[in-house]
């Protein structure tokens, strides 16, 4: 049986010919770009952009990444290529204009949007069997899934799996949690998106990547790495090991790998270090297993939820469950009762309101709250944080 590759290309800089160059050779490992995509078709490449951010906050991919992947994608003479994504707050535009991105700096590529929705149904779905996506993944031949290397409230890590649920379009993002209110069911959700659309090829960008209060309002800290493959969960397993991380503690690997779109299996995955500085133009890497892996590029400090689930089957099945889950809680101080939270609650009836008015931080109903913690992404000003703990009330 072939095993999934995940090649690994050390990067210590966001230096663009460094990171064209590392991403050039990395694809050398799969058969290059051209084997992946041909010119004519029309080609999405979908980066993580969470929400507007400039680059140094980590909070999207970089733009340093996003530029190499256009340059080679005009290389191999594809002149049909869209780039963006469906953020959960904000527009598309918006945060390419902070990263400077648009139709000057993109070789060709176009920015695109993602506002408008294209409703799909797909009777092959397993937990989900229809999305609301944004048009131009449905309207697209090939994706190239661009994400970020963070961590995640919900899922504790976003990566290669996750960085699909912007195919979804703009608010609706929001009903998806109330329809999959857990990590669990939220994963598979996210497996059938895979399944629907295929996204052919996985780039992270980890050169520099996010730890603790994730993924938009964590801490930037050096990886010094890209990971490509074309398995999205074998990918999120190589990053796994770089961070001292149980994959199988990953819904989105576990549930990924049950569900057919990749595997988590240690001796299903060939890891292929790959030296972008050696000068010849031929393939250049080595097969290395995880250990040797982790004593080179590993982080054993990285600031991500290592716990174990203290019952699976009643976290996954049992809505008693989500009580025990973490919950956000918000720094009064940080504040500035913008409403953002409120807005993007998805409960019916709202978890986090303006009880006391608009004058005071809103208040949590704990009762309510589904721990999907889009509040806690939204936040503009980083005030709300997931705190462990069941029954404190507020
Ligand atoms: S989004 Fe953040 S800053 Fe705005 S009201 Fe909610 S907690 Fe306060
Ligand atoms: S309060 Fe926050 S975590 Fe709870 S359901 Fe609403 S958005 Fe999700």
């Amino acid at each position: 049986m072939d095993r999934s590759k995940v090649i690994v290309i050390p990067c210590d800089s966001y230096d663009e010919e460094k990171v064209y160059s590392a991403l050039k050779k990395g694809l050398l490992e799969l058969g290059g770009l051209k084997s992946i995509v041909k010119p004519e078709e029309k080609i999405l490449v979908k980066p993580n952009l969470l929400s507007a951010a400039i680059p140094d906050k980590a909070v999207t991919t970089h733009p340093s990444v996003l530029k190499a992947v256009y340059r080679l994608l005009s290389e191999c003479g594809c002149e049909n290529v869209k780039s963006g994504d469906s953020p959960g707050h904000g527009s598309c535009e918006g945060a390419m204009k902070l990263l400077g991105l648009n139709d000057d700096t993109m070789y060709g590529a176009k920015l695109t949007p993602m506002s408008e929705n294209v409703h799909v149904d797909f009777s092959d779905g397993i937990t989900c069997k229809e999305f609301d996506f944004c048009k131009e993944v449905v309207e697209s031949d090939a994706i190239i899934n661009v994400c970020k290397m963070k961590t995640h409230a919900l899922e504790r890590i976003t990566g290669a799996v996750k960085n699909v649920y912007g195919f979804v379009c703009g608010y609706r993002k929001a009903a998806g949690h109330v329809k999959f209110p857990n990590d669990t069911v939220f994963a598979r959700m996210l497996a059938d998106i895979h399944r629907c659309t295929h996204p052919r090829l996985h780039i992270m960008d980890g050169i520099i990547a996010m730890e603790g209060n994730g993924p938009g309002a964590g801490t930037p800290t050096p990886m010094n790495v890209t990971l490509i493959s074309e398995d999205p969960v074998a990918l999120d397993t190589v990053y796994c090991y770089l961070i001292n991380l149980d994959p199988e503690l990953v819904p989105t690997n576990s549930q990924g790998c049950r569900m057919g779109i990749g595997t988590d299996k240690e001796d299903e995955i060939e890891i292929i270090l790959c030296d972008p500085d050696e000068s010849n133009t031929g393939t250049s890497g080595h097969i290395i297993n995880k250990n040797e892996l982790f004593e080179k590029y590993g982080n054993a400090d990285f600031d991500v939820g290592r716990e174990k689930p203290k019952n699976t089957f009643l976290m996954k099945y049992s809505g008693f469950m989500t009580k025990l889950a973490r919950r956000p809680v918000i720094d009064k101080e940080k504040c500035v009762k913008c409403g953002i939270c409120v807005d993007h609650c998805p409960v019916p009836g709202k978890a986090v309101e303006f009880k006391n008015g608009k004058s005071s931080p809103p208040v949590y109903d704990y009762k309510k709250c589904i721990r999907c913690y889009c509040c806690q992404e939204m936040c503009p000003q980083h005030a709300i944080r997931p705190v462990r703990g069941p029954f404190r009330r507020h």
